[in-house]
C-alpha cells in the first residue's frame, strides 16, 4: 500500500479513511465537514469517493490474480448515481429486492453482471429473473426453486445458483450470523437430491453452483476458509448426483476497523488469498472440475467511505453524565440500537477542548444512544459533529420514525462534492 492509500483505507491520527484535520477542522476528502454541511444541511451522509475508489482497487487488486469474481452487495448501500460509478468498475453487482434491482436498472448496470439474492423472493422478483432482468439467481429454499419453476419458459434459460446453509458459525453478532443451526438463510446439502429433480424437470433452468455467507463484519480470516471448503464439500456431493455447476459464491462479510485505537483488523489481501488457497485445494482434493469462486463484500467496500453529519442541538449534564443530543440518531442509523454498533464521533467544526466520556445521542423519542466516547468537555449547541464509517446500513436501513425525513447523500471526490440522494421532505 502507498502512503496515500493507507490514508484511505485506515484510521490514522485519530481520523478514520480519508479524513484530515487542518486548524482544528475536519476534511472529508478535500473539503471541509462544515462547507457540506451548510452545503446540504444536516442530517448529512457524505460518501468519500476516493475512499470508495481504494476499497474497490483493494479487492480486486487481490482478487484478479486469483480468477476471483468480486461483487458489490448493494444492499449495504445502493443509490443510483452509486451504481452508475460501480458499473464503470470491474464489480459485479448483487441485489435482493425489485427495488435494488431498478435502481441497478436505472443506473445502466449490465444485467449479465448481476445476481439477485433474497431468502424470500416476491412473484415479481421471480419474474424479473425469469425474464432475463438478472444474469444469475440464487435460489434460497426448494419452495422458491419450485415458484421459479413454475416461470421459466423453455425458450429463456435461467441461471440458478443454491444457496447452501454450510453451517460455518463466523464469531460475529447474532443478528448478522446467517449460516449456522439458528438461521433461515439457505437450504441443507440433503436437499440437493430434491433442487436435482426439480432442474431435471424444468429444461430452462441451469444449475451454475453454489452460494453461502455466513455472516457480516467478520475478523477471522480462517471462517472464511472454512465455508469455502464446506462449499466445496458440497458441491462435489451435487455433482455426484448429476448437478455440474462453475460457480462457488463464498459471500461478503469482511470485517471494517470502526474504532481508531482498535486492532480488530482484516487484512483483505491475505484473507483473499488464504479463501484462493483454500478452494483450490480443497476443489483438488474433492476432484471437482474447475469452478470460478466468487465473493460479494458490501461493507468493506463502502462503510469506510461513509461520514455522518449531524449538528448539536442541545449539550446537557444528567446525572453526572454529559450528553450531547444531535439532529439525527436512530432513524437515519437503526445499527448501534440493533447490533450495538460502534461509530466513532469527532468533534468537525473545530478541535475543541479536553475529551470527556459523553453519551452522543439522537433525537427521537427513544433513549437513542448513538455512542458513549471522549468528546471534547467544551462540545455546545451549532457544533458539528462527525459519526465515522456510516457508509453501510445506515441510510440503506434507515426508517421514518418520528415522520422524520431520510438525511440527503453527497459524494465527495477531492475537493469536489456532488448530491446522490436529495434530503427528504415531509411532504415526502
Ligand atoms: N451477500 C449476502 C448474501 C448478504 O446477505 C450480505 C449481507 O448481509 C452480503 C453479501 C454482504 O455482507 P457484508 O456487507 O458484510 O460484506
Amino acid at each position: 500500500m502507498t502512503v496515500s492509500s493507507t490514508r484511505l483505507l485506515t484510521w490514522h491520527d485519530g481520523v478514520a479513511p480519508g479524513q484530515s484535520r487542518r486548524d482544528g477542522a475536519l476534511f472529508i476528502g478535500s473539503v471541509r465537514a462544515e462547507e457540506l454541511a451548510e452545503s446540504y444541511g444536516t442530517p448529512l451522509l457524505a460518501i468519500d469517493y476516493g475512499v470508495l475508489d481504494a476499497a474497490i482497487a483493494e479487492f480486486v487488486a487481490a482478487a484478479q490474480p486469483h480468477g476471483i469474481e468480486v461483487a458489490y452487495a448493494g444492499k449495504a448501500l445502493l443509490l443510483r448515481a452509486l451504481a452508475r460509478h460501480l458499473a464503470s468498475t470491474p464489480l459485479a453487482l448483487d441485489v435482493c429486492s425489485l427495488g435494488e434491482l431498478v435502481t441497478a436498472e436505472r443506473a445502466g448496470f449490465p444485467a449479465a453482471r448481476i445476481t439477485l439474492h433474497g431468502c424470500g423472493k416476491s412473484d415479481e422478483e421471480l419474474a424479473a429473473a425469469a425474464a432475463g432482468r438478472v444474469g444469475t439467481i440464487v435460489a434460497d429454499s426448494l419452495d422458491e426453486l419450485q415458484r421459479l419453476a413454475a416461470r421459466a419458459r423453455d425458450d429463456r434459460r435461467i441461471d440458478v445458483v443454491l444457496r447452501i446453509n454450510t453451517g460455518i458459525e463466523a464469531h460475529t453478532h447474532e443478528l448478522v450470523r446467517t449460516a449456522g443451526d439458528k438461521t433461515k438463510f439457505g437450504m441443507p446439502a440433503d436437499a440437493l437430491p430434491a433442487a436435482a429433480d426439480i432442474f431435471n424437470r424444468a429444461a430452462a433452468l441451469r444449475y451454475r453452483g453454489l452460494h453461502a455467507h455466513i455472516g457480516s463484519q467478520i475478523y477471522e480470516s480462517a471462517a472464511f476458509a472454512a465455508n469455502v471448503r464446506a462449499l466445496v464439500d458440497v458441491a462435489a456431493r451435487a455433482a455426484a448426483i448429476g448437478l455440474h455447476g462453475d460457480r462457488i459464491i463464498a459471500g461478503g462479510g469482511f470485517g471494517v476497523r470502526m474504532h481508531p485505537g482498535d486492532d480488530a483488523e482484516l487484512d483483505i489481501p491475505s484473507t483473499i488469498t488464504g479463501l484462493a488457497d483454500a478452494f483450490s485445494e480443497s476443489a483438488r482434493r474433492a476432484n471437482l472440475p474447475a469452478a470460478r469462486l466468487g465473493i460479494e463484500p458490501g461493507r468493506a467496500l463502502i462503510a469506510r467511505a461513509g461520514t455522518s453529519l449531524y449538528r448539536v442541538m442541545a449539550a446537557k449534564e444528567q446525572y453526572g453524565m454529559p450528553y450531547v443530543v444531535v439532529d439525527g440518531g436512530i432513524a437515519d442509523n437503526p445499527r448501534p440500537a440493533l447490533y450495538d454498533a460502534y461509530h466513532h464521533p469527532l468533534l468537525a467544526s473545530r478541535a475543541g477542548g479536553a475529551p470527556r466520556e459523553t453519551v452522543l445521542c439522537g433525537r427521537s423519542c427513544e433513549n437513542d444512544r448513538i455512542v458513549t466516547a471522549p468528546l471534547p468537555a467544551d462540545t455546545r449547541a451549532g457544533d458539528l459533529i462527525a459519526v465515522c464509517t456510516t457508509g453501510a446500513y445506515t441510510y440503506s436501513m434507515a426508517s421514518n420514525y418520528n415522520r422524520f425525513a431520510r438525511p440527503a447523500v453527497v459524494a465527495v471526490r477531492g475537493e469536489t462534492h456532488t448530491p446522490i440522494a436529495r434530503r427528504e421532505t415531509v411532504d415526502d
